[in-house]
């Protein structure tokens, strides 16, 4: 059984106490994570100041080309990584599982080391020159879900390292290893400090918040902890990027074709088994056509093959932990009390391991918890609706603001109804596609600032004015 370390100022360190990290199909122990103590954050965090003195003064092509050369040394290890993510996991290694994870994972690296962000003149003329520089910030203290841990730790640490910050980063206690793994491959081409890996339990992240030598959290997780990270921070008043949890609406209007839009309503609700953040947690699908909506999303669904992530058959894995499960579990069965119907799912796979098949749940209205809380899991609840009007104020009737998507044959319609959905990103008939070069971010309870693009990169930066 391999007993990782962490990784501090480019050296694996040894901790003295490990944790077992199980894999959610079958129970097996994958690796044992080190758990970090406060001394080695402190030291972490040390190694990171450290580093910054000469990282942010590197020349903006050092600074790119090792940010490539990371992106090379994930190309390089993608199986291996690929694979230990599967097992940690529980994606499978196909469909739109670990191997398109870390395909993801050096899209964006590729992207973001090329960005720039010129000093910019705002003025020069008799009466002066005024410059805007941008600097980077110091020390970023990093906190990753389980849910697209690689691909997310990539989001978090490229662009920190691309402006001249140095990075501490602390993944899910579910899914540290391949973060862990991640990092060393970073560190094979990054001064060392440059960027280090704490791993441990939830505390660790609540002591990185508060910590007196980090300048900026990025973090990506759910709402509730991302109220707690932003109370922490206001003591030492660190800059933040929170990227929470989503309840996003789709709308299917009157004209569309159901068989037609089948695959992409389910791959946006289904996408890593539902746990996504940007995924599609409520379908509202007008009442002329909801039947045939129905009927057409269980047949596609009924034929994804869902098992064991390292069958290259599987196209859907189970869900990652006890806890996601039983809440999948416990919002089904309320559904259910509350006079749904099951089209398809709706009892979680016998045998080992979280499975729970992909499930349909119609007859099913705002109100009940499955419609209004964030269920992160295989299954989507879809509601009928009769008036436009009516659905967009109860698409929007949410807490969460993330994303959001209007299906219609008339795309001009459909982008005047997505425009007016309260959320950092909506789409036209699909749904949860994001790219490196368009920024991305909640809106109410879904977070506070971007990632990704010139506007993402900005966020590791503080703005210098210079008068000269
Ligand atoms: P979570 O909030 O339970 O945990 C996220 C991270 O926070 C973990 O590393 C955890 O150890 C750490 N943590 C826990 N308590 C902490 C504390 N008090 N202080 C600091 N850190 C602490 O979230 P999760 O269950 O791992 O992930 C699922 C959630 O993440 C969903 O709500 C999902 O929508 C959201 N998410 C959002 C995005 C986005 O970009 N908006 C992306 C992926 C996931």
């Amino acid at each position: 059984m391999e007993r990782y370390d962490l990784i501090i100022d480019g050296k694996r360190v040894a901790a003295e106490h490990h944790a077992e990290v199980r894999n959610p199909s079958n129970g097996e122990v994958v690796g044992l994570m080190p758990l970090a103590s406060s001394a080695h954050l402190d030291a972490a965090v040390e190694a990171a100041r450290r580093a910054f003195a000469t990282w942010s003064m590197a020349g903006d092509e050092d600074r790119k080309a090792a940010c490539h050369a990371i992106g090379a040394k994930i190309a390089e290890h993608a199986e291996e990584l690929a694979r230990l993510l599967t097992l940690e996991q529980g994606k499978p290694l196909n469909g739109l599982g670990s191997r398109f994870e870390l395909g993801g994972a050096q899209a964006w690296t590729h992207h973001t080391a090329d960005l720039d962000l010129p000093m910019e003149i705002l003025q020069a003329n008799n009466e002066g020159r005024v410059e805007l520089h941008r600097k980077a910030i110091g020390v970023v203290g990093s906190i990753t879900p389980w849910n697209w841990p690689v691909m997310i730790a990539c989001w978090h640490i490229i662009p920190a390292v691309r402006t001249g910050n140095t990075v501490v980063i602390k993944p899910s206690p579910n899914t540290p290893l391949s973060t862990i793994r991640l990092v060393g491959l970073m560190n094979e081409v990054l001064p060392a400090g440059v960027v280090n890996v704490v791993t441990g339990e939830n505390s660790i992240g609540a002591a990185m918040s508060a910590h007196p030598g980090i300048s900026k959290m990025v973090f990506t997780g759910s709402t509730a902890t991302g109220r707690k990270v932003m109370a922490s921070a206001a003591e030492t008043l660190k800059r933040l990027t929170l990227e929470l949890g989503g309840n996003d609406a789709g709308i299917v209007l009157p004209d569309v074709d159901p068989q037609q839009v089948a695959e992409g309503l389910f791959w946006g609700a289904f996408i890593n088994g539902g746990q996504t953040c940007a995924a599609l947690k409520r379908l509202y699908v007008h009442d002329s056509i909801y039947d045939e909506v129905c009927d057409a999303l269980v047949e596609f669904a009924r034929k994804i093959p869902v098992g064991d992530g390292l069958d290259e058959a599987s196209i859907l894995g189970p869900v990652q932990n006890e806890m996601q499960f039983r809440k999948v579990c416990d919002l089904v069965e309320d559904a259910r009390a509350n006079g749904a119907r099951i089209l398809l799912g709706g009892e979680p796979s016998a045998g080992a391991g979280y499975y729970y098949p992909p499930t349909i749940v119609a007859d099913v209205s705002d109100g009940v918890r499955l419609v209004d809380e964030e269920q992160f899991g295989p299954v989507l609840p879809v509601i009928r609706y009769a008036d436009i009007e009516e659905v967009i104020a109860r698409a929007n009737d949410n807490p969460n603001g993330l994303g959001g998507s209007v299906w219609s044959k008339d795309i001009e319609a459909a982008k005047r109804y997505a425009l007016r959905l309260e959320c950092g990103s909506a789409w036209v008939n699909k749904h949860g596609a994001i790219q490196p070069n368009a920024p991305f971010g909640g809106v109410k309870n879904s977070g506070v600032g971007l990632q990704f693009a010139a506007d993402g990169l900005k966020e590791y930066t503080t703005a210098q004015t210079l008068f000269c």
